[in-house]
């Protein structure tokens, strides 16, 4: 029996699917997302062995890979420092919103990484070193979207 790859180049395609999905978020993850949406309250964790303050939280430890386990929580921000930024100004189907608009790392009051989110306006005074604070959408679901967005402080 010949393969057909004996005979034939075997060529690929790059392409890009759109798909909704659902997924479980765990134990740290709603804890997370219960406390944006209820509290209005950006929730991090610390690890109990070097003590890295994570926000988003984690389940493990990214630099000692530890347990952190539920133990040690807190509450991080609602201010912070842009530490990079990229505005968008190409529209995708992906994207969370109509652009323009920026992604940011912003280093949250209190936490020891960056938390990835994003800026509506204010591009003349965006900067690495900016102030920021979160604002909070009317209505909130329980997702990362609950923060409307982060604006620059004068
Ligand atoms: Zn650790």
């Amino acid at each position: 029996m010949s393969d057909w790859r004996d005979e034939v180049e075997a060529l690929t395609l790059k392409g890009q699917i759109k798909m909704p999905y659902t997924w479980s978020v765990g134990e740290t993850g709603s804890r997370f997302l219960v406390a944006l949406r209820d509290e209005q309250k950006i929730l991090a964790n610390r690890c109990p062995l070097c003590g890295t303050v994570y926000v988003p939280p984690r389940k493990n430890c990214g630099t000692c890979f530890a347990d952190i386990g539920t133990d040690d929580w807190l509450e991080v921000g609602p201010e912070g420092v842009v530490t990079a930024f990229t505005i968008i100004h190409q529209a995708h189907p992906l994207q969370p919103l109509a652009t323009p608009f920026a992604y940011a790392i912003i280093q949250l009051d209190g936490a020891d990484v960056g938390f990835v989110h994003i800026l509506k306006d204010g591009w003349d005074r965006l900067k690495n070193g900016v102030r920021v604070r979160a604002k909070f959408g009317i209505e909130r679901n329980g997702r990362i979207l609950d923060i409307d967005g982060f604006e620059i402080l004068t």
